[in-house]
């Protein structure tokens, strides 16, 4: 009866664990990771690659920057005292905990590809930067100008960089979803994960709205509209600009006269 018990107990927790990694390969991945070093703000881990000691210092000197490029402190009240800095070998995009459903699960943690790691220390790639803004702006109403912003940081802190699937010398083009998606409220378009072409537009092009949203009010005016309710008339009583002629007067649509 014992053993019955007992093998029983250790198949349910066989069967939970399987469940977790398939739900939340995240979770594994942090799970797996060894610490390397850490600072009073930031712990940085390793999965299967080599990663620097004096990495940590990097990390926390980039958590001061982007604090003070926003001008709005890391919330530490949600995602507690530190950022948590993954460099796997087994991830192939960077992203922060649970990607575009990070929000619903808000934790500080950036799972960074080897890539973008070595990119960085190089000072070639931004993407760390990307992702650690996710952190510092993770409350948001609308997911083209959360990638627009985390473009915007990254580029101010390390300019002339490649930042996420664009390479530094990327130049805006004109596309035909610029008045659905560019600055709108709708959630992270499925062609992002499905067409590398869309993915880079929509970032370049988020990142070039948010820059002109920034420019046109302040830092302070734009973080208050996106940690806000979404309307388009709040929109234009902060920018003084509708949506859709911003796009047009940034030349990002095709739908324009
Ligand atoms: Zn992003």
């Amino acid at each position: 009866m014992l053993r019955t018990f007992i093998a029983l107990t250790l198949l349910l927790s066989a069967i939970a664990s399987y469940a977790q990694r398939r739900d939340n390969p995240d979770a594994t991945v942090l799970n797996r990771a060894k610490l390397v070093s850490q600072t009073d703000r930031v712990e940085v881990y390793r999965d299967d690659v080599d990663v620097e000691e004096a990495f940590a210092v990097a990390v926390d000197q980039l958590y001061g920057a982007i604090e003070d490029k926003l001008g709005q402190k890391f919330d530490t009240v949600t995602l507690g005292e530190k950022i948590k800095v993954v460099v796997s070998n087994h991830v192939r995009v960077s992203h922060v905990w649970r990607g575009y459903q990070h929000m619903n699960d808000p934790k500080a943690v950036v799972f960074l590809n080897t890539r973008a790691y070595n990119g960085f220390k190089s000072k070639t790639n931004a993407t760390l930067v990307h992702e650690m803004t996710h952190l510092f702006t993770w409350r948001y109403n609308s997911h083209s100008l959360r990638e627009g912003i985390a473009d915007y940081i990254a580029r101010a802190v390390m300019p002339n960089t490649a930042v996420g699937p664009n390479e530094a010398n990327t130049v805006p083009i004109k596309v035909d979803w610029a008045f659905k998606y560019l600055g709108s409220n709708l959630p992270a378009p499925p062609e992002l994960t499905s067409d590398s072409e869309f993915r880079k537009s929509y970032y370049f092009s988020s990142y070039v709205f948010v820059n002109a949203l920034v420019e046109r009010s302040s830092m302070a005016n734009f973080l208050k509209f996106y940690n806000g309710v979404y309307s388009d008339a709040i929109f234009e009583s902060t920018f003084k600009v509708t949506r859709l002629n911003l796009i047009c007067e940034l030349k990002l649509g095709t739908d324009c006269k």
